[in-house]
């Protein structure tokens, strides 16, 4: 990854946002930080200066800082921002969905603040004029915005990008992501030039001849619901086929959002042979199951979709063994209106403002995972599989950062939520633990501290 011109980039965007700071010196005080890239575990106070984190130290503050802004952070974790390598923002062309500004309000509300974009959008990112659209509005949110460019030209699995050119562009990898690259020698070239270029590359494992119509799990479930079925072979087949060409090619692939026993078996064996395969896993697939499609609510509806109880042990111990590298959220906005109707509305669902309470909830309390653990899998790891400089407190990194309060317990109103879709398949769970304060760059971009949600 070229971290130049990554730095470049994010040195404009700090530099169009000066002007917006509010305050030079700013002490975090008092919290138990947590940063997992500099094996931090501790009380400690926060140094940032211009936006920018100058130091971590227990103890009084250092001579020159009497004057500094406080933030108490007594009782309350701090974190680097979290990372969230797959998101749909739909700008351009569906923003009645969701758009890059009310997108980045959502993922700062969530603690999470640097997200890749996936390129199915109207058009599909397959230009420099797209990313440049995309780069130019990014510099006004309230997150890093890193767009993916697509892996076959506008999406269609005909011919390959130009990879080259959109990575100059400032394209930070390449996904078809929303569907497969169905030919398996577009994919072999695909990686072989990803490579090459330095850039990541992120499948959407998923076979269209053997999904056919089917719009849930095929299963137990779905024939007793007589709606039609995904077979998990669809998901399984082709996972297997990307780390067969990664393995024949020498070269490396992500695997996004797993969702069957089957993948992770594969992974599971993949990375015991060496295989240079990195996977991401969604909150939805190890705390839900294909039982919730019962309800006939298209808010249970995404793809892949909410498998078996089987699978969602399986993914859950594939992320505690780090099989499954990363946790994103596939954050995917629907309107009201086109989640509707149970069988016609798209796939999807909506998780930057809920994932880091469902995670919390269902990983760390239940003995799972460490916090650390889940830090570096929510914030180092995939701003490292990514080549994001992002998911650190090291001195010198931009002070994008989160506060949360691990045992504060909330329940999910998708009435109150930034994003501008609503299609929670948390809806009315109750989580524990709750992100209290989100900075991006030492500028609040979320402030939960006083008000109750
Ligand atoms: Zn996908």
């Amino acid at each position: 990854m070229d971290k130049q011109r990554l730095n470049r980039y994010n040195k404009g965007m700090k530099e169009e946002r000066k002007g917006i700071m509010e305050t030079k010196r700013v002490i975090i005080k008092g919290g138990h930080v947590i940063d997992p890239s500099q094996h931090l575990d501790d009380m400690s106070n926060i140094y940032i200066e211009n936006g920018t984190i100058v130091g971590i130290s227990a103890g009084e503050p250092d001579e020159g800082w009497e004057t500094a802004e406080v933030i108490e952070a007594a009782g309350l974790y701090a974190v680097p921002g979290l990372v969230d390598i797959h998101v749909h923002f739909r700008d351009p062309g569906f923003t009645e969905k969701e758009d890059i500004l009310s997108g980045s309000q959502a993922a700062a509300a969530g603690g999470i603040t640097s997200v890749v974009c996936m390129p199915n959008t109207n058009p599909p990112v397959s230009s420099p004029e797209i990313i440049r659209d995309i780069l130019e509005k990014a510099a006004k949110a309230d997150c890093w915005v890193y767009p993916m460019a697509t892996i076959t030209k506008d999406m269609a699995g005909a011919v390959l990008s130009d990879f080259e050119t959109l990575f100059k562009a400032g394209a930070i990898g390449f996904s078809d992501d929303g569907r497969p690259v169905a030919n398996a020698r577009l994919m072999q070239d695909a990686m072989v030039q990803c490579q090459a270029l330095g850039a990541p590359i992120a499948s959407h494992c998923e076979d269209l001849d053997i999904i056919g119509d089917g719009k849930m799990n095929l299963g137990k479930v779905s024939r007793e619901l007589g709606v039609p079925g995904m077979d998990r072979t669809s998901e399984d087949s082709v996972t297997a086929r990307e780390i067969e060409l990664a393995a024949g090619t020498g070269t490396a692939v992500h695997i996004c959002h797993v969702s069957t026993k089957g993948s992770a078996d594969i992974l599971r064996d993949a990375k015991a042979r060496g295989v240079r395969v990195t996977a991401e896993t969604a909150p939805h697939y190890f705390m839900l199951t294909d039982e919730l499609l019962r309800k006939g609510d298209a808010d249970y509806r995404m793809n892949p979709p909410l498998r078996t109880e089987e699978d969602r042990i399986a993914i859950l111990e594939a992320v505690r063994d780090g099989i499954i590298d990363v946790i994103a959220t596939d954050h995917a906005p629907h309107t009201p209106a086109q989640k509707q109707d149970f069988i016609k509305a798209p796939n999807g669902i909506v998780g930057l403002e809920t994932s880091f309470g469902a995670c919390m909830t269902s990983l760390v309390h239940t003995g799972i995972l460490s916090l650390y653990g889940l830090i570096e899998r929510m914030s180092t790891l995939p701003a490292k599989l990514m080549g994001l400089p992002a998911g650190s407190l090291k001195a010198g990194s931009a002070a994008d950062l989160m506060l949360f309060a691990p045992n504060e317990e909330w329940t999910v109103d998708p009435a109150r939520f930034r994003s501008k879709s609503r299609n929670s398949a948390f809806k009315g769970m109750t989580f524990k633990g709750k992100v209290k304060l989100t900075l991006l760059g030492g500028r609040i971009v979320y402030d939960d501290r006083y008000s109750g949600r």
